[in-house]
Parts: structure tokens; C-alpha cells; sequence
């Protein structure tokens, strides 16, 4: 099936297909088509245009047309989340969630379309203010360049898609080559749904050459961008005046104290590391666990693993699939060999078919292997133990990333000491690093970005507060 561009509320093809497969096998799942620089300029042309008419649009309105759009779109979880699993090869019971997921961050940015507001300004804390009065109004910022990754095609997209609309702003949406046909199905939804022509505008096509030159385009005022720290870098270095946010990529590290509840932990550290093989930016990866503990944690670890079921996405049973593409699923493999090479141990897993890898547990994996220091985006974790609680904060800080990590212990004290010393934009006690919910605050320090997610901090970022100051 052919899955054309949306510019300006119409369908927009070029003459250059591109075929969209489903990574575990390569079956073919779609058609799309890759935009040249016109296109991209008839869907920023189409953007500006758009842009009076969600200007004029109340709070109220643009509200109820989010909340349409999350009533339509558990109407059809089945057909979203099917095209999700197609084109990501995220297994079918994940992408039911991310579906779910997606609804809800619509939701949160109907709620938040209503309380968008500015605040009165206490001019007269001032000498000079004396019988001035001022206010804030937030002003939607105007076009907004929305590129996403193909791990959450559709619940990352809706992070900016959703927040973007409520402030008033009209979105070009470039989603990851892998992974266009959610975004087009929700560009239609939102038509459905009342949305003015040309408010939404997906384009396809390789990030490179028209990811880029959208970003560049003087017509678009900020760039909200979620992928790797070399492109995010690399738009961040050439967006000059334009708005950026930045939400990139992490190695998620938690701490195991010796007298945390180790059931609970290997319960919920297994899926944080392989959910979508591992291919999730706030993946499990690193674990430190104290030494006298260890070898009881490690093998809980090793028994649930090995319970996880590999297969088709398609298979609803399935909690394992392929990566991406198989030459990721070979970046992979030649990591976890690395690690060995270099003196880490490989306690289950690891072996690859085509670009499906076994979810790998690995033990003592040394500071200089990429496993510790890069991020794997694959199915594997490393586990090493620690002495002393201060070595292990330190161990979670050893990353140039700094967008999620956690503890687990029954130490109040330990808990809240490491919250406070480890630099991370989010902190989880008794929980996994993997943990995210779609109303939070959600974003990194360091390597991991600029600017925060999550409809209410979305929408602060993609408004401006215009003073309105009047003398009395
Ligand atoms: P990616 O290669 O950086 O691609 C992300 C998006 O950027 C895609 O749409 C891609 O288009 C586009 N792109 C590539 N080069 C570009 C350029 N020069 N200019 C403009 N756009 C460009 O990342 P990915 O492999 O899809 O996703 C994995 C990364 O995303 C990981 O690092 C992961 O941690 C991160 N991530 C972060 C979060 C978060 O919230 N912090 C969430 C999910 C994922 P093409 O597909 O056409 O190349």
C-alpha cells in the first residue's frame, strides 16, 4: 500500500518510493516516498499559512480537538498498533501500550490547551513601576520542525505533535525513515478531527538531506528533535535564532544495595533492559549491585531472562523481537564480543539470527568496554558489583549521558543521597531508570539533551510570554 506525504491536508507523493519493511523479516510493509526540497517548502508554506487560523482558535477549541483526537485514537488502537509493530518490529503487546501511551499524552495536552495561561507581573516591586500594571501572554512560537525516532514512532511524535497544537503552533513532522506510516495514519486522525489544513504536516524522506534543510528553513522557529546525540548536536550547532529542544540518547544505570529487595529488582530491571530490545533511550544497561549480594541478584537476573519469549512482533505471546536492522543487531553482537575480548563475562544470551539478538546478561564488563560507556540501544546488560555506595554513585556519573538512573534499597538515607548526587535529569527510587510515565517532566543533562518533555513542559517551550504592560 502506498502511503503519500500529508502537506497542507492532502495527500503530496514524489516520483521517488521508498520501501518501508518490517525489520524481522523483511517483509514488505508500505510504500512511501521521499520528499525533494520543494516538498518541504510547499509543506512549510503550508504551515505558515495554517498558522492565523490556529492563532484565532481559543484555547477551548484547540483543546477539544486533542481530546477528539485521543477518543479517535483508542477507537483504533488495534489498526495503530499493528502499524507500529509492522514497521518497528516492536512487539505487538508493546505497541498496544505505546498506543495507550500516545492517548494519554493527547490527553494531558487537551487538559493543558485549557490551562495555558501567563501571569501578572508585580510591576510596582520596582520604583520605576509605580502606576504601571503588566501581564504575560503566551504566544504560540509558529512552526515548529518535529523529527522522531523510529523506537516510539508514535507516542514520541505525539510529544510534540500534542503540546505543539495546544500552544497555538502548526508542526512539520519528519518521523524516521523506518517507521512513516503511524505518523501518516495520525496526521488523517487529526483531519478528522477538526483540525485546520495545513496544521499538521508529515513529510518523509532520509533525516540527512530534508531532516536538515526543514531545520534550516527561515520559515520554521524552533526545532524539537528526538534521536541520536550526533544529529541533535549537529541541528543544534547549525539552528542559529531558532528554538531548540533536544531529547537524546542515554546508558541507564541502577543501583542494587545490598538490602534492597532483590526480587522486586530483577523483576523490573529484565523488561527495563530488553523491552523492544533494548532499542528504548532510557534502556536498562548498567546495573551495580553490592558485592555481598551479587551472585544471588545476578542469577535472578539469568532465570528471568531466559524466560523471555523471542519471536514474530506480530505474535502476541512475543516479549522479544529484532532490532531495527540487522546491521544494528551486528553493531550489537560485535559489542557484546568486545566485552568478552576484554574480560567481561557472558552469563545467557548474546547469539544473533538475521537481526534478532538473545537478550545477553553480562557480569564484570570493564569501564573501557563500549557496553560501559556508549550507549547499546540492543539487548544486552551489564552487571558489576560494588564495595561502597560512594563507588557506585561515582560508577553512574562515569557517562558523558545523564538522562535517567535509579536505586533500589530499603535505605531512605542511601536513596535520597543518591538522588541528590547523581546528575540525571530524573531520578527513580525503588524503580527502574526504564520508568516513564507520559505526564512527567522527561529530559537529560549532558550528552542527553536540552529542555524537558511532557505536555506541561512542552507546551512552556513552544510558547512565548509576551508582555502586555499598560500605565494606569
Ligand atoms: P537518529 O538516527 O538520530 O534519527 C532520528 C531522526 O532524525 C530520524 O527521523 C532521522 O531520519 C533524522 N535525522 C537523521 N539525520 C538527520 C540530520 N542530519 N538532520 C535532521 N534529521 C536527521 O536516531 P534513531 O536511530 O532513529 O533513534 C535512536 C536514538 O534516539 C538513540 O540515541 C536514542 O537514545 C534516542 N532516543 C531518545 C529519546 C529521548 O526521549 N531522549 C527517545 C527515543 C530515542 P532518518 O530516519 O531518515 O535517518
Amino acid at each position: 500500500m502506498d502511503y503519500p506525504m500529508r502537506i497542507g491536508g492532502e495527500p503530496a507523493a514524489s516520483t521517488h518510493p521508498l520501501e518501508v519493511r518490517l525489520p524481522y523479516d523483511g517483509t514488505a510493509v508500505g510504500t512511501i516516498f521521499e520528499a525533494g526540497r520543494e516538498l518541504v517548502d510547499a509543506a512549510v508554506k503550508a504551515a505558515v499559512e495554517a498558522g492565523g487560523a490556529m492563532r484565532e482558535m481559543i484555547l477551548d477549541e484547540r483543546a477539544a480537538i486533542l481530546r477528539k483526537a485521543h477518543d479517535r485514537l483508542i477507537g483504533r488502537k488495534e489498526e495503530f498498533a499493528t502499524a507500529i509493530s509492522s514497521e518497528s518490529g516492536k512487539p505487538l503487546k508493546e505497541a498496544r501500550l505505546e498506543v495507550d501511551r500516545a492517548a494519554l499524552t493527547l490527553l494531558f495536552s487537551s487538559e493543558e490547551a485549557h490551562r495555558l495561561r501567563g501571569e501578572v507581573v508585580p510591576m510596582d516591586a520596582s520604583p520605576g513601576g509605580r502606576g504601571h500594571m503588566a501581564m504575560t501572554v503566551r504566544e504560540p512560537v509558529g512552526v515548529v520542525a518535529a523529527i522522531t525516532p523510529f523506537n516510539f514512532p508514535l507516542n514520541l511524535a505525539v510529544h510534540k505533535i500534542g503540546p505543539a497544537l495546544a500552544g497555538g503552533n502548526t508542526v512539520i513532522h519528519k518521523p524516521a525513515s523506518a517507521t512513516p506510516i503511524s505518523a501518516i495514519l495520525m496526521a488523517d486522525l487529526f483531519t478528522a478531527c477538526g483540525l485546520p489544513k495545513g496544521a499538521l504536516n508529515v513529510i518523509t524522506g532520509p533525516g540527512g538531506s530534508i531532516g536538515e534543510y526543514l531545520c534550516l528553513h527561515k520559515d520554521v522557529a524552533m526545532i524539537t528533535f528526538t534521536g541520536s546525540p550526533e544529529v541533535g548536536l549537529r541541528l543544534r550547532n547549525l539552528a542559529g535564532m531558532k528554538r531548540v529542544t533536544l531529547e537524546l540518547g542515554n546508558n541507564s544505570a541502577v543501583i542494587v544495595d545490598g538490602d534492597a529487595n532483590l526480587e522486586e529488582a530483577a523483576a523490573r530491571c529484565v523488561p527495563g533492559s530488553f523491552a523492544h530490545s533494548g532499542q528504548v533511550c532510557i534502556s536498562v544497561q548498567r546495573i551495580f549491585v553490592e558485592k555481598t549480594v551479587r551472585s544471588e541478584f545476578m542469577d535472578r537476573m539469568v532465570e528471568l531472562t531466559r524466560k523471555l519469549k523471542l519471536g514474530h512482533p506480530h505474535d502476541p505471546e512475543t516479549d522479544v523481537s529484532s532490532l531495527i536492522t540487522e546491521k544494528e543487531a551486528e553493531r550489537v553482537e560485535s559489542w557484546i564480543d568486545e566485552a568478552v575480548r576484554q574480560g567481561a563475562r557472558l552469563l545467557t544470551g548474546g547469539g544473533r539470527k538475521r537481526a534478532t539478538i538473545e537478550p545477553a546478561v553480562l557480569a564484570d564488563v570493564p569501564p573501557e568496554a563500549r557496553i560501559s560507556r556508549n550507549e547499546a540501544f540492543g539487548p544486552v546488560v551489564g552487571i558489576n558489583g560494588y564495595e561502597s555506595l560512594e563507588e557506585a554513585i561515582a560508577r553512574v556519573n562515569a557517562s558523558d549521558y545523564g538522562l535517567q538512573a535509579g536505586i533500589y534499597t530499603s535505605d531512605i538515607r542511601k536513596a535520597f543521597l543518591a538522588a541528590r548526587k547523581t546528575r540525571v535529569g530524573g531520578f527513580m527510587i525503588n524503580e527502574i531508570p526504564q520508568y516513564r510515565v507520559d505526564q512527567m517532566p522527561y529530559g537529560g543533562v549532558k550528552l542527553s539533551g536540552t529542555g524537558r518533555e511532557g505536555p506541561k513542559y512542552a507546551i512552556d517551550e513552544m510558547t512565548e510570554p509576551k508582555l502586555i504592560c499598560w500605565k494606569v
